[in-house]
């Protein structure tokens, strides 16, 4: 591994919440940083036109795009000039060599299972922190014996000095193909995870996952539908653990985990801290007392009959999906819209969206979901959330059944709102404000 602190000049690239991190990590140990950012911003150290062939290393944030499709010209003077580009992954493993990792990966769960493995391990003892995607820079951890970090394919596909304890693969799904050019390439990224770690716990619905890694040693399979053929299966509303040939846990107990794809959440945080040496029992008592992390299904009110529920996360059509399905006997009042992922969600929602009602479309996708949804169900332009919202509460409170008024997107937020967070918030607030 490179040697940061003998580096007489670093450049970062993106000053957002990693590429800052990183930054003042560094800064701190003395080293002399400066920082390119696109954006016109106040930002410090800043070199207006990164003139990298004055520094010894590039250290890359996350986002910024390094492939051959779409290299960003900083990145692309570097390699030229024979710089290395490290991502802050890299600059992490560089300052913790011998940090115990459990790197937790797909596309979609992993915040909750990287939150929800922290949890148990933590109650049970363990000195552990959680960071990464999650949105805790990895640098903003304090020390622990044990690191559970939510990697993102972005960061996996540029970093190089990957090692972990422990490495999960939940599913994967078409997502970020702007960014990884292809789902091979993106399915790569993912698989980074699997080879640089010592136990790998994979989906056994994930076919090419599968076939690839299976076979391999210290492979732990996991399924979700009731395959008793996987070392560790989801049968019925319950997980079955083939080594020790039990139901172990009873999933129906879990309201704070709702819907089947939630399921595959806790069965992989259960695997992976029975791997730990964790006693079921245990398990499930820290699985009960686990605080569901915001903008994932969560109902944020209900004015008589009509629920209304915050999936601004749900930033793919597999997670809207995932959604739609847990609402099935629900009349479905449906927000869509945001920047596009640009998937045909069809194949992803075919079977859940007869209790779809309306959709009511928001932001610059707008045309495109019009187009989709054409023929199959009734949309309304409604360009702005806050009037999606009105419109479908309007509708919804005619309805005499349960009626669920369901913001999960299936788009990414950024053509109006800041963030995921952002875009869940403000839904929040609507829905609070409705008479
Ligand atoms: P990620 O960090 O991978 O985006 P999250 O836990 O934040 O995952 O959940 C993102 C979205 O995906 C939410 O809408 C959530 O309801 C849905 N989701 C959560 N777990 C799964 C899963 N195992 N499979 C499919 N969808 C899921």
């Amino acid at each position: 591994m490179l040697n940061l602190d003998s580096c007489r000049n670093v450049l970062v690239v993106g000053y957002g919440v990693s590429g800052k991190s990183a930054y003042e990590f560094l800064k701190k140990r003395g080293l002399n940083v400066s920082v390119y950012d696109d954006r016109d911003e106040e930002i410090p150290d800043r070199v207006a036109d990164a003139q990298c062939r004055d520094f010894d290393v590039v250290i890359k944030s996350p986002s910024i795009p390094f492939m051959s499709h779409n290299c960003h010209s900083v990145i692309k003077e570097a390699n030229e000039a024979a710089i290395p580009v490290l991502s802050t992954f890299d600059v992490f493993r560089i300052y913790n060599q011998n940090a115990k990792i459990i790197a937790v990966t797909g596309t979609n769960g992993k915040s909750t299972t990287t939150a929800l493995i922290c949890h148990i391990m933590r109650k049970a003892g363990f000195s552990a922190e959680m960071g990464g995607n999650i949105g805790v820079p990895y640098f903003d951890m304090p020390e622990a014996e044990w690191y559970v970090l939510e990697m993102s394919s972005y960061e996996l596909a540029s970093s190089q000095y990957l090692g972990f304890e422990i490495a999960c693969v939940l599913n994967i799904e078409p997502d970020h193909l702007a960014f990884h050019g292809n789902l091979a390439s993106y399915t790569s990224a993912k698989h980074k995870v699997l080879e640089h770690a010592k136990f790998r716990f994979i989906s056994y619905e994930d076919k090419i996952t599968m076939a690839r890694y299976a076979s391999g040693e210290n492979v732990v399979t996991i399924s979700t539908q009731n395959e008793p053929n996987s070392d560790i299966y989801v049968c019925e509303n319950a997980i079955f653990n083939n080594f020790t040939n039990r139901i172990a846990v009873n999933l129906s107990v879990f309201p704070n985990l709702p819907g089947k794809h939630n399921h595959q959440n806790i069965a992989f945080a259960y695997a992976i801290c029975k791997h730990l040496g964790l006693k079921s029992r245990e398990i499930i008592n820290h699985i009960s007392s686990f605080v569901p992390l915001p903008h994932r299904l969560n109902t944020v009110r209900k004015i008589d009959d009509v629920v209304f529920v915050n999936d601004s996360k749900a930033t793919n059509p597999g997670a809207a999906a995932r959604a739609l399905a847990t609402f099935v006997g629900y009349k479905i009042y449906w927000l869509v819209g945001g920047r596009s992922k640009k998937v045909d969600p069809m194949p992803y929602i075919k079977d859940y969206i007869s209790g779809v009602q309306k959709i009511y479309l928001f932001g610059e996708s707008m045309d495109e979901f019009e187009g989709i949804f054409e023929g199959i169900k009734k949309t309304v332009r409604c360009q702005t959330m806050m009037t999606a919202i009105n419109m479908a509460y309007k509708d919804a409170k005619l309805d005499s059944v349960a009626a669920v008024v369901l913001l999960s997107p299936m788009c990414a937020s950024f053509d109006q709102f800041e963030s995921f967070e952002h875009r869940g918030n403000e839904f929040v607030r609507i829905v609070q404000e409705l008479d």
